[in-house]
């Protein structure tokens, strides 16, 4: 039979912190065709540790991959009209393994792993003023556990399979991206090891200004820069797949997936910005072709270069570590909700939580704080509590450490946000929204096609040079449906929840003595 033309097609490999996906759209007229996605798991070897395996995250791609191909051909589609894929993914995550057997050396450590707690804190007494924004004018960010250096630094430290890779030559590092674009494109027989800008950007090895690795950098995490990826810009032909349903296409496009989003929703001018509620929550915002650094606990990345011959463009980011994490912790360390879903409903079967407040700082407070000793606390109880009252806090937390960020962030810029774009998993909840434009006291616009990760990638995938099938201006989405959720509440009841809000991420701060 006839199979059906559907113009070019672009793939998206969206690996995150609790899911993979792979998503088909259409390169003209940025419409979702097909998808697929799994869940990833997560370990917790140790308390403050998060591990995933890496074989089961290439595996995860693979099959995501092979299942949307499938899908695709029960719509009589082609798989032939996929013309290029991206790949973005969860960002810092750190692995190394070795070029020769092409086996992971050990487990990926996940961004939100605390481990190296004590590394970090031994490095920020080294420095001059104790200062953790000692390698700020270069990396954009303060040193934290949060980003791959320490993470790095770590396993070399503690693993003798990667100590003993690194000596004798056979050891590569890479972020998510780079170990997936490199088994794609044939792993130990001629994989590709490469990351993009905004990858790099959260490895604080990476100098964001020159847009280099930076040797003074390796030198003070003591790395040495053979075992580093090739730095590329987020849109360019990297190379190809290696096997599989779509062998042949060109891998175009690689963004870390909070650059995506914010490609995605085409936030291409200064001052535009957007939060994406996944695992944590991330707000950026595009400050144009030149980096700003903040006063007041944000971090200065890269937030795209789509092509080898544009420049960079630069975002100031506000990060929050725990965000529909909290909403997962009630599902499986407390049991109080069976689905991630389920939390609307029984939050909203109160609409308030009766002065119960819940800062889930389980691995240390991101910004503004940046305080890895901070500790979760649930405060304000009474007898009258119950678990909607929880629920609802839950909610309320990733609200008021968005509004923290918005503060910081309105400052920083000079210009306050007038509305909020959003996406990310936990954007399905209705009551989080609204109860998010009640604590900022500004609109939150959400539009209707959720995937802007994974579009963002497509999008610089499908635009690269050689490649070339994505026709998309940037103003053509502006037509695209959107949500809007108004203020309700009026200003005076939001300050005085958010100042109470403020009182209880005092008292989860310096919660473990060291
Ligand atoms: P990531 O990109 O970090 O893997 P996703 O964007 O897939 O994350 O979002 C998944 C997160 O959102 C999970 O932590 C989950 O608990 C949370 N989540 C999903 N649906 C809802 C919902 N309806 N209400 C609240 N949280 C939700």
């Amino acid at each position: 039979p006839e199979r059906m033309k559907t113009g070019p097609l672009v793939g998206a490999i969206d690996q995150g912190t609790s899911s993979t996906r792979f998503l088909v759209f259409n390169a003209k007229t940025a419409e979702l065709i097909s998808q697929h996605h799994v869940e990833i798991k997560q370990h917790f070897p140790k308390e403050g540790w998060v591990e995933q395996d890496p074989e089961e995250i290439l595996q995860s791609v693979y099959e995501c991959m092979e299942r949307t191909c499938e899908k695709l051909g029960q719509l009589d589609i082609d798989v032939s009209n996929i013309k290029a894929v991206g790949v973005t993914n969860q960002r810092e995550t750190t692995l190394v393994w070795d070029k020769e057997t092409g086996a992971p050396l050990y487990n990926a450590i996940v961004w939100l792993d605390l481990r190296t707690q004590s590394t970090v804190e031994r490095l920020i007494d080294k420095t001059p003023g104790k200062s953790k924004n000692h390698l700020k004018h270069k990396t954009g960010l303060p040193i934290s556990t949060y980003f791959s250096a320490v993470k790095l630094r770590w396993l070399m430290d503690n693993v003798e399979e990667v100590a003993e890779a690194v000596l004798t030559h056979r050891a590569m590092f890479g972020t998510v991206d780079s170990w997936l674009i490199w088994c794609l494109t044939g792993g130990r027989s001629g994989g590709v090891h490469v990351t993009d800008v905004t990858n790099a950007s959260r490895t604080m090895l990476f100098n964001i200004h020159t847009l280099n690795w930076d040797p003074e950098l390796c030198r003070y995490f003591d790395v040495p820069m053979e075992i580093l990826a090739e730095v590329k810009s987020s849109s360019e032909i990297y190379g190809s797949l290696s096997s599989g349903s779509l062998a042949g296409v060109p891998i175009s496009g690689c963004l870390g997936d909070q650059s995506a989003a914010l490609v995605g929703q085409m936030c291409f001018q200064d001052g535009q910005a957007k939060n994406t509620y996944g695992t944590g929550c991330f707000l950026l915002r595009n400050t144009g072709v030149e980096p700003v650094m903040s006063d007041h606990g944000l971090l200065t990345t890269v937030a795209y270069k789509l092509g080898k011959d544009t420049p960079a463009y630069y975002a100031l980011e506000g990060s929050v570590a725990i965000a529909g994490a909290v909403v997962r912790w009630l599902k499986d360390n407390m049991g109080i909700i069976r689905s991630s879903a389920e939390i609307e409903k029984l939050a909203g079967d109160v609409g308030s939580s009766y002065g119960c407040y819940f800062v889930p700082a389980f691995s240390g407070l991101y910004a503004p704080y940046w305080e890895p000793s901070a500790r979760g606390i649930i405060c304000g109880l009474t007898q009258f509590t119950n678990r909607s009252h929880l629920a609802f806090a839950a909610l309320e937390a990733v609200c008021f450490q968005t509004r923290e960020i918005l503060d910081a962030m309105n400052q920083d810029y000079g210009v306050p946000l007038s509305q909020l774009q959003v996406d990310g998993g936990m954007t399905t909840n209705r009551l989080l929204m609204q109860l998010q434009a009640d604590i900022l006291c500004v609109p939150v616009v959400k539009p209707s096609m959720s995937e802007t990760t994974a579009l963002g990638v497509a999008m610089a995938a499908g635009a690269a040079k050689g490649v070339g099938v994505w026709s998309l201006a940037p103003g053509d989405l502006a037509t695209v449906p959107t949500e809007r959720y108004q203020p309700q509440i009026n200003t005076e009841e939001s300050e005085f929840r958010y100042a109470r809000w403020k009182k209880a991420v005092q008292k989860a701060m310096n919660w473990e003595i060291t």
